[in-house]
């Protein structure tokens, strides 16, 4: 492998040429000072002039620092930085290598240096955040001055990363976390701040044992907003892109500093497990197949309750199925006669498949929504045409309730991959129309709290024949 070429590829930026990129605040700078064949070293330099940082960011802002042409951000590796990293290195940031696809989807071994990062909290504090991460993490503290020992050290430390990571991985990891251990944001709070957390977050933030304080401290304590983050992130839980460990989704947040917001967050996920249960206790449905089953939450919420006589799950991403074998410890279960969970595996709702049939009931609980509008049609003939089970449990957001989420800007969807979010007039119309079509009937259930206004969160139409 020929380290300089691939670091070229996957930053799209030629290794022989030394490129400068204008921000509205400096200049950056993108070049390898070592491009060998064994190890290659991209370096990102971000020249900030400070008198267009106080014209362009530092008007009106509540941070008197900024305001002045005598400041640390010069120096410092903070949000300005994670800016030009962002515009610099974006199609990177993306996974995106349309040359080199498989290398951007690589693990590599890489090393991350940052000289002086300002970090609340301590050298500690960046080891919190990035060891979880899987980084071997060195937090060394920056001395004042280092002829005068006595004056202790400074705020900053020098950070040392070394792991073997995906670079857009890696990239975005910056991204979220520079600002987040400066800590000093509250002067460049965008309304689109939510959304950019969550796309830069997609893949690690939701399974981080810090995932409250990184959030909290991103948004600047803004409880709205910091609110609707953690709901999303623990609605994005299940997303194919997701990576996460089903050991910490099995378990509640602790409870913390910001358990207000924690509690608020896990209950959309938790309210849907329970009325999608109730629902299956209402029909006597004891036999059940979860299509589409994620990384197996609703699988495990089954099998605890002993009502569900035989259980099954299946789902088109081989990844989301790890974490469900994984929860179920599927691969080291003794095969018996009597188990109650008869198969967990992967299969595609687009095609008839004969190990669809045989239950009474099928959930699709949050999946339609993932599917491409064109392809519906073919699950609505496998699920309700071909394995036709008697009851169908089908949930999906309610688009009128997203108002209530603050930070999400107008229009915009709860997850990047939901190809659509229907209105309840909109789900009702469809349900009613594939309800009619195969000699089904369907009740309407709102699941989360009821605005009297734009309706709950979560819709579920429970279908019967
Ligand atoms: N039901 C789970 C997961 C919801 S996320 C829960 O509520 O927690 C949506 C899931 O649908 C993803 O795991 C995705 O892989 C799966 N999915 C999307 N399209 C699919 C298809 N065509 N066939 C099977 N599964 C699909």
């Amino acid at each position: 492998m020929d380290q300089a070429t691939d670091l070229g590829y996957l930053l799209h930026k030629h290794p022989d040429r030394v490129q400068r990129f204008e921000q509205s605040f400096g200049t950056a700078h993108v070049f390898y000072p070592d491009a060998g064949e064994r190890r290659c070293t991209a370096a990102l330099l971000l020249d900030v002039d400070p008198v267009k940082l106080v014209r362009t960011r530092g008007r009106g802002t509540p941070d008197f620092s900024l305001g002045q042409y005598v400041n640390d951000r010069p120096y410092a590796a903070s949000s300005l930085l994670a800016s030009a990293m962002a515009n610099v290195f974006r199609t990177a940031m993306r996974g995106r290598c349309n040359l080199r696809p498989e290398l951007a989807e690589s693990a590599i071994p890489l090393e991350i240096v940052l000289p002086a990062l300002p970090c609340r909290g301590g050298p500690g504090q960046a080891e919190r955040f990035f060891a979880p991460l899987g980084w071997d993490v060195s937090a060394v503290p920056v001395p004042l001055d280092p002829e005068f020992a006595e004056w202790g050290d400074s705020r900053y430390v020098t950070l040392t990363l070394t792991g073997t990571l995906r670079l857009a991985d890696a990239l975005n990891q910056l991204y979220v976390l520079l600002p987040v251990l400066d800590d000093a944001k509250h002067y460049w709070l965008a309304p689109d701040e939510v959304d950019k957390l969550i796309r830069a977050g997609e893949g690690w933030l939701a399974a981080h044992p810090d995932r409250g304080a990184i959030t909290r401290r991103y948004l600047a304590n803004r409880r709205g907003l910091v609110r609707t983050a953690l709901g999303r992130l623990a609605d994005a839980e299940d997303a194919p892109e997701e990576e996460l460990d089903p050991v910490q989704v099995e378990e509640e947040p602790a409870p913390s500093e910001d358990s207000e917001q924690a509690e608020k967050a896990v209950s959309l996920a938790e309210h849907r497990l329970q009325a999608v249960v109730h629902a299956l206790r209402d029909e006597n449905a004891r036999r059940v197949i979860d299509l589409g089953c994620g990384s197996g939450k609703l699988l495990a919420r089954l099998l605890k309750d002993d009502f569900f006589s035989e259980i099954s799950g299946t789902d088109v991403s081989h990844r989301a199925l790890s974490h469900a074998w994984r929860r179920l410890r599927w691969d080291d279960r003794p095969r018996r006669e009597n188990d109650r969970v008869r198969d967990v595996f992967q299969g595609a709702l687009t095609y008839a498949d004969e190990r669809f049939g045989g239950y009474e009931a099928a959930v699709l609980m949050e999946v339609i929504e993932h599917i491409d509008p064109p392809r519906l049609g073919a699950v609505e003939r496998v699920v309700f045409g071909h394995a036709a089970p008697r009851v169908v449990i089908v949930t999906t957001p309610n688009a009128e309730h997203n108002v209530r989420y603050e930070g999400l800007a107008p229009g915009a969807m709860r997850h990047s991959d939901h190809r659509f979010e229907w209105t309840r007039a909109e789900f009702r119309a469809w349900a009613d129309r594939v309800a009619a079509a195969h000699g089904y009937r369907v009740r309407h259930v709102p699941v989360g709290d009821d605005d009297p206004e734009v309706g709950a969160p979560t819709q579920m139409g429970v279908f019967t024949r």
